[in-house]
């Protein structure tokens, strides 16, 4: 647990919209973080709420959405 979150720290997650494919899978992982827009891609609406760096929302995990893609299209960037 703590690997997870030393690893995830500091870091918050993006999305390539050139691979999204739509699917939706991740927004119903982490509905606080990712949304779909008008164009069926998903984007991150809120960084801050992913729950990796500080496991402060249970329902929330980034790292799970991440690896679940199935276009490969999430990854962590640094915060700023
Ligand atoms: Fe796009 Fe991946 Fe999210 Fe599916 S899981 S909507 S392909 S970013």
């Amino acid at each position: 647990m703590a690997e997870e979150n030393q690893k995830a720290g500091g870091k918050i997650p993006t999305v390539d919209p050139n691979k999204c494919i739509g699917c939706g899978l991740c927004v119903s992982t982490c509905p606080d973080v990712f949304e779909l827009g008008d164009d069926s891609k998903s984007f991150v609406k809120d960084g801050s709420a992913c729950a990796m760096p500080t496991g402060r929302q249970a329902k929330c995990n980034c790292q799970e959405a991440m690896d679940n893609c199935p276009a490969h299209a999430i990854s962590w960037v640094e915060k700023k």
